[in-house]
């Protein structure tokens, strides 16, 4: 008998109704001959309320409560799941992440896995039971309830699906699939039928959010291959996996747009060793996340060096490069809001040239001004305004051959591909 995990992300139970039609999903996947593990989300809104509670009761809430409290969202989803299978005339038994054998290390609230033992598990499905596992949380070997950090339990799924070794991990949420960009910046885009972890780690990195990161990290470390796709339509998502030598043959698989981003460039930097040690410890001391770093090369001995960040930072970024940069003997800080990254993405970039020379003349054939590049093997990542960030997603995706079917449902998919699911 085949073994298939099947994953739900909040808004996919997000009311009785929705709990219900999973019920019904689950039933139907063990009818055709399959034995079903799934993993659940908190309902949709849970967890961000339960936060909230928690920072209205204390500014610094222990972290070990915190995951106490947290954990609770999934196990109330997870036993309405159930519930829901019973009342259908199905077999449907929860458990909680310790109970599914999840055994992560300390780290209250971003808690890696260490293993996983699913035994009772195994035994449970050999009883003929739909397994209902609570996301997002395992436990140490001491037995404390740890979380797995945000969208944890899109990693619940992939570690499950490692662990049992089963022949399909499904990942349903509220869009498609992944697609060769937002819908709703460019509406010809279209979903992906497959892809591999790295495209989607970079896709992911750049701002479009499917699945977790950190899932997506493991399955690609142990080779699990999954499927987004949606949980109110039938029909294929798009599959995950190790990458073929076929795949290489699309040059650039998406595209993604971050927006709200800020520019720093620190001119006239002495050109020493330790310079950009210092600049970039003080930053990161602050939490501040930096993305793209591109250094000149030095002319007489000075260079400049600038960077990128969320715009809301930039403030706090400014506080403490200002200071900084007198200190350093650098002649001036200048700062930038209102840009947006363009990454494009694909492994095929590897094999083929000529990339980025086709990248820069759309751009530049459309009078849209780059003010930063950054490259990866595998990706090109240019800064432009904001104001042209849409049009230069749309001109990007056609030069790239991107959408060109139009399929009427993706371009009409008003969830686009930024998920709200969790
Ligand atoms: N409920 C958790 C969150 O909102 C975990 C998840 O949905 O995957 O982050
Ligand atoms: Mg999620």
């Amino acid at each position: 008998m085949r073994l298939v995990v099947q994953k739900y992300g909040g808004t996919s139970v997000g009311t009785p109704e929705r709990i219900r039609s999973v019920a019904r999903r689950l039933i139907e996947t063990q009818r055709n001959s399959c034995q079903v593990v799934v993993v659940i989300s908190a309902m949709a809104g849970v967890t961000d309320n339960l936060l909230t509670l928690a920072h209205e009761i204390s500014r610094q809430p222990t972290q070990r409560e915190l995951d106490i409290l947290l954990s609770t969202g999934e196990h109330a989803a997870a036993a309405l799941i159930a519930m829901a299978v019973n009342a259908l005339g199905g077999r449907g038994i929860s458990l909680t992440g310790a109970q599914a054998g999840i055994l992560t290390d300390r780290s209250h609230t971003k808690a890696r896995i260490a293993n996983v033992s699913p035994k009772q598990i195994h035994e449970l499905l050999e009883d003929g039971y739909i397994v209902v596992v609570a996301g997002f949380q395992g436990q140490t070997p001491e037995g404390e309830t740890t979380t797995l950090g945000r969208g944890g339990s899109d990693l619940t799924a992939i570690a499950l699906a490692g662990a049992l070794n089963a022949d399909a991990c499904q990942i349903f949420t509220d869009v498609d699939g992944v697609f060769t960009c937002d819908p709703r910046i460019v509406k010809e885009a279209e979903k992906v039928d497959e892809m591999a972890y790295d495209e989607l780690l970079e896709m992911a990195g750049s701002g479009a959010k499917v699945m977790q990161s950190r899932a997506v990290e493991f399955a690609k470390k142990f080779g699990v291959e999954f499927e987004v796709r949606s949980s109110f339509k039938t029909g294929a998502g798009t599959v995950t996996r190790e990458e073929t030598p076929s795949m290489e043959d699309v040059v650039v698989r998406g595209i993604s747009l971050d927006r709200h981003q800020a520019k720093l460039s620190i001119a006239g930097v002495p050109d020493q060793p330790g310079i950009a040690a210092r600049i970039f410890s003080d930053i990161g001391a602050a939490h501040i996340i930096v993305d793209m770093i591109v250094q000149n090369a030095s002319i007489e001995g000075t260079t400049d060096i600038s960077f990128t960040i969320h715009e809301d930072e930039l403030e706090n970024a400014r506080k403490i490069l200002m200071p900084a940069v007198g200190r350093l003997g650098a002649k001036q800080l200048n700062t930038t809001s209102g840009v947006a990254k363009l990454s494009v993405v694909g492994i095929g970039m590897r094999s083929h040239s000529g990339v980025a020379a086709r990248l820069f003349e759309c751009l530049g054939r459309n009078s849209i001004n780059i003010q930063l590049v950054s490259t990866s093997e595998i990706k090109i990542a240019v800064i432009v305004d904001e104001k042209e960030a849409q049009r230069a997603a749309q001109l990007v995706h056609a030069e790239f051959g991107l959408g060109r079917l139009l399929p009427a449902a993706s371009a009409t998919h008003p969830l686009a591909r930024s998920t709200t699911d969790s």
